[in-house]
């Protein structure tokens, strides 16, 4: 290629990727760091068309219940890390989860996310119980789980007892990435491994990485990209990575908007149906964030649904947003926002569309 690439390049590299929804790590790297208003303008309007052939105008809800604040792991950007002493730790009861789903249900939320530190105070028998009083309470919602590593068994357990869906952000799929970012204790290798049993198992599949992070290099982004066009995952969670100052990284550099913009519509284009969430760390960075997600690609919003006198407790990153509102104002909110963006709030379990058909037939004979 040309040193001097013109826009028209650009918009040729955007093009591609959209007919063959691949790129050469060349191409990639280029786009990933393309500045250009209208360039990026482009690749975004590309990343809407392609979305809205899937999946309309519809944003799809997951209300977000952060049932534990105890960790037993130390990655070094998280602000729960089990060394942070000034973390003011909690639990909610088995209770305490079940009416915040029964107040989701009546705001409209058809997916709870569960989703904690690794707490070992929670076993897997518990966990199970929870999803399936969930379940039975209201079988036309989906469960997800978001809390971390666990053995295969355990993950066939959780979908036995009706969990649909599993998130688990890969972090980085880059391995000398992931050991700067991790203690020694901990395993890439495990992590992916972990992801190929979920997938395995049946659930709907979500991975992810923080968009910045320390030490995160185009090399490793470009790992990243390749992982998801192998591993192909159902949904994909990405949001800038955000310093929290109790942390090893406290005074690391914040993830950039526009480069998470700009993944976000390249992970669009490279998985056309994927679920896509316009993430809480993208509107903590940028007061319009969420939106401007939106309106690169994004389908899915993740309100928080946790009770607000513990919603100020679960801190991964610092100047989190919504940790003061209640649950009905936080989804009023939101559905004008998302309105503004001229798209609207879907009141269905919002599952990846290949799945769809099969899950309905699934609810219908309950
Ligand atoms: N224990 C669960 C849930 C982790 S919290 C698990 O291991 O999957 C959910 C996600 O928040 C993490 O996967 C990470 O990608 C993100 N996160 C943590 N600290 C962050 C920070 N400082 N800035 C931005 N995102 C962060």
């Amino acid at each position: 290629m040309d040193a001097v690439i013109s826009k028209n390049d650009y918009i040729e590299i955007v093009d591609r990727l959209r007919n063959d929804c691949d790129l050469n790590d060349e191409k990639l790297s280029l786009l990933l760091h393309c500045e250009d208003t209208e360039v990026n303008d482009y690749l975004y309007s590309q990343a809407r068309e392609v979305r809205e052939k899937y999946y309309g105008k519809n944003v799809y809800l997951r209300g977000l219940i952060e049932f534990t604040n105890y960790c037993k792991n130390n990655c070094y950007y998280c602000g729960i890390r089990a060394g942070n002493n000034n973390a003011e730790r909690h639990r909610l009861s088995e209770e305490e989860i079940l009416s915040c789903c029964d107040l989701g249900y009546e705001l409209g939320f058809r997916t709870f996310v569960l989703q904690g530190g690794e707490d070992p105070h929670f076993s897997d028998d518990t966990i199970v119980s929870i999803v399936k009083n969930i379940k039975e309470k209201h079988p036309d919602t989906a469960v997800t789980l978001s809390i971390g590593e666990k053995e295969k068994d355990s993950y066939k357990r959780f979908f036995d007892a009706g969990a649909d869906r599993y998130l688990l952000r890969h972090e980085t799929a880059d391995r000398e990435h992931y050991e700067k970012l991790h203690p020694a204790d901990m395993s890439f290798d495990h992590r992916m491994q972990c992801l190929r049993d979920l997938k395995k198992i049946g659930f709907q599949v979500g991975c992810g990485m923080m968009v910045g992070s320390p030490f995160q290099k185009t090399e490793s982004l470009i790992k990243d990209i390749r992982f998801l066009q192998e591993f192909r995952p159902h949904m994909v969670g990405i949001g800038p990575f955000i310093p929290h100052h109790d942390t090893e990284f406290a005074h690391k550099e914040q993830g950039g908007v526009q480069l998470t913009l700009r993944l976000l519509s390249i992970i669009r284009l490279i998985l056309p149906d994927v679920l896509l969430p316009a993430t809480t760390a993208l509107g903590t960075v940028d007061a319009t964030g969420r939106e401007k997600g939106l309106k690169a690609g994004a389908n899915v919003i993740m309100p928080n649904l946790s009770p607000t006198q513990v919603r100020g407790k679960y801190l991964l990153y610092d100047n989190k947003i919504c940790t003061g509102d209640e649950a009905a104002e936080c989804i009023k909110c939101l559905s004008m926002r998302v309105e503004k963006t001229g798209y609207r709030i879907a009141r269905s379990r919002g599952d990846h569309i290949f799945l769809k058909n099969e899950v309905e037939k699934n609810t219908k004979m309950l």
